[in-house]
């Protein structure tokens, strides 16, 4: 039998500075929602005032989790300590493994004009905290968009489209669904989702409605899933809408978070912070 997924709770998120000053809303991993497992941090960042955007986040450290970046719109450039660079652009997804440790930076590659996008955090299993550092960066030219037969859009990210459309990024260690629905005015979007997967919607542009109560997101609000084997979504009558679609199976585990490390224990923890200091991140 089909359980259709209604809202638990919407989250409007907090202003916060990160970095050397930038300007963001931090929905996951702020005071109102902690995690989402196995998702750790959220945030939407959108200004056009480069006072707000360009100190950027110079070089810091990560290990035992993964960080997504969206782009919507604008430029930035990454680099890192193990010889990596690239620039990622309007449309544009980087799936970076931390793994056993980068350093890396994320700087804004443009002097004004709009910059928005997201980074998600997705916690590794424990057992796979240390694995090799790895990079997944995709232009926006490279991320399948699928046209369903009613005009919606979906550009598949990870996961799996309802018509079967993969998604460009694959990644073994949690396996995560992440979708940008583009819908149509008065239409609804349906995709059938493991019960047991934590799943949250995050509005881009417009109104939604969420589920059977039909409960609704205004945009920047995201809306944390309750369980079942179905999400469905409707636009408003007059207005297109855009959405993100985001879910994985928990993975249940101890977290022990310090700052840019998220490790299964305290003493990795401070183990990550000592390695650091010693210069023994690559
Ligand atoms: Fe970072």
């Amino acid at each position: 039998m089909t359980q259709t997924r209604e809202s638990d709770f919407i989250v409007n998120g907090n202003r916060v500075s990160d970095g050397a000053g930038v300007q963001l809303t931090r929905i996951i991993g702020s005071p109102e929602l902690n995690m989402l497992d196995p998702f750790l941090m959220f945030d939407a960042f959108g200004s056009d005032k480069p006072q707000e955007y360009l100190a950027g986040f110079p070089p810091h450290p990560h290990r035992g989790f993964e960080t997504v970046t969206y782009m919507l719109q604008g430029r930035m450039k990454h680099e890192d300590s193990v010889g990596n660079a690239g620039i990622i652009e309007t449309g544009g997804v980087q799936w970076m493994t931390a793994g056993k440790g980068i350093i890396h930076s994320e700087m804004p590659e443009q002097k004004e004009g709009l910059l928005a996008g997201f980074q998600l955090w997705v916690n590794l299993p424990s057992e796979h905290k240390m694995t090799e550092p790895k990079y997944q960066e995709k232009a926006a030219s490279e991320i399948p968009v699928t046209t369903l037969d009613d005009g919606t859009n979906i550009k598949v990210i990870a996961g799996r489209a309802s018509d079967g459309t993969e998604g460009v990024i694959t990644n073994h260690f949690v396996e995560p669904t992440y979708l940008h629905v583009f819908l149509p005015a008065g239409k609804q979007f349906v995709h059938s989702t493991e019960e047991t997967d934590n799943a949250f919607i995050y509005a881009v542009k417009g109104q939604l409605s969420i589920g059977k109560n039909q409960a609704p997101l205004n945009l920047g609000q995201l809306s944390v899933l309750g369980k079942g084997s179905e999400v469905l979504i409707k636009s408003d009558k007059e207005h297109a809408s855009e959405f993100l679609l985001v879910s994985a199976q928990p993975l249940n585990e101890p977290i022990a978070r310090g700052g840019p490390f998220v490790m299964t224990t305290r003493e990795q923890v401070e183990q990550a912070f000592d390695d650091y200091r010693q210069g023994r991140f690559a």
